[in-house]
């Protein structure tokens, strides 16, 4: 890879401000990619909420009566990053460091995965498919998951987040659920007369933290962030009748109680440590990322990553991403991209030296990786 030339292009995509409150520049950012693949290539195009999406691959394939190949390998890139400072838009290059919102997370690594395309999708005894969307940083409904809805299949799939050339195979599910207390009201000075709210919540709040409760330091397991409690009550001397709170919980893939589970059953499964009178409501419930690490596929993964001199581990990540739609559509998926730090941050970076070992790798995967080697 000619790492200049590269980092030319980079430049230019780093420059487009490709938020969510800028749909424009979500649309330009995946035009540039596209254009980067040189244009030889079978382009679909979708868009769900006013997301614009694409898959790319080479040729025409008549498979099974349909037109899009069940592909052997995707290679899916997010194209959106979240908003920052305008100076963040225009690449820093600091020695080894490239700083630029989206650096790390993840147009770098994206661009990689674009070149690899290029130079390989045409030469490969698979179909080979590159899936761009811009809406990961907002939940990845719209893109990802929108494209799988539409029955695009992969034996696998390499999401491009930054891990350094390890190979993140699992991130967490999320809950976000509100706490619903009502009580009655009363005047503050007579409290035996009323049925604080505040407090019934707080009790059930504190029965659940049992259960979770924070961990001291980094812990695979379940948590919870008590991320709000309010109360409508404004005044000193009432007792308040209605208290909310809003609950955070992000779990691991196996939990027994959490993965899997119906909205309903969450509900009714924290319902089980509040007191009479709270109620829970869950308002977004994701399913976690799980690949399955005995795959060949996996495992012929690592084996380029260490041909590069890296060490190929597994990451666990905590955080969200679209790799959990391949596991709900029973797709085996991992992440696997350049290194760098401060993602999300006003720092970020990406970190030059593993540029070409991170192109290296994906090409020496996609040229060992046979068809059947997906699933574990
Ligand atoms: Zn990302």
């Amino acid at each position: 890879v000619d790492l200049e030339t590269f980092l030319d292009d980079a430049r230019e995509l780093l420059a487009i401000e490709s938020t969510a409150d800028h749909p424009d520049g979500l649309a330009a950012a995946l035009e540039f990619v596209v254009g980067f693949t040189g244009g030889d290539f079978m382009t679909e195009r979708f868009a769900s909420g006013g997301k614009p999406s694409a898959l790319l691959y080479h040729g025409a394939h008549h498979e099974h009566g349909q037109w899009r190949p069940r592909y052997g390998v995707i290679l899916n890139a997010h194209l959106d990053v979240i908003p920052a400072p305008k100076d963040q838009f225009h690449l820093r290059r600091d020695d080894a460091r490239l700083y630029a919102r989206g650096a790390q997370d993840m147009k770098v690594s994206g661009l990689v995965m674009a070149l690899v395309f290029r130079e390989l999708a045409g030469q490969l005894p698979y179909a080979l498919g590159l899936q761009l969307v811009t809406d990961e940083e907002t939940g990845g409904y719209d893109g990802t998951r929108h494209q799988l809805e539409l029955g695009v299949t992969t034996e696998f799939a390499i999401l491009g987040e930054s891990s350094g050339l390890g190979i993140s195979t699992e991130s967490k599910g999320i809950a976000n659920v509100i706490l619903r207390a009502t009580g009655r009201s009363a005047h503050g000075a007579y409290p035996w007369l009323g049925d604080n709210a505040v407090l019934k919540l707080q009790r059930s709040l504190g029965r659940i933290l049992d259960r979770y409760p924070v961990p001291d330091a980094e812990a695979w397991r379940t948590t919870v962030n008590v991320a709000r409690v309010t109360s409508p009550n404004t005044a000193f001397n009432q007792v308040p009748a209605t208290a909310e709170a809003w609950l955070d919980i992000r779990f691991p893939a196996g939990d027994p109680d959490l993965d899997g589970k119906t909205d309903a059953e969450v509900a009714a499964y924290l319902a089980g440590f509040c007191e009479p009178g709270v109620t829970a409501e869950v308002q977004r419930m994701d399913s976690p990322a799980h690949a399955d690490v005995t795959s060949p596929a996996v495992t012929a993964l690592q084996a380029a990553a260490r041909r590069q001199g890296y060490h190929g581990g597994f990451l666990r990540k905590h955080g969200t991403g679209d790799s959990r739609f391949y596991r709900q559509h029973g797709m085996n998926a991992v992440s696997f991209g350049i290194g760098g730090a401060g993602q999300h941050g006003p720092d970020e970076y990406a970190d030059i030296t593993t540029i070409a070992p991170y192109y290296e790798a994906l090409s020496d995967f996609l040229r060992t990786f046979r068809p059947g080697w997906g699933p574990g």
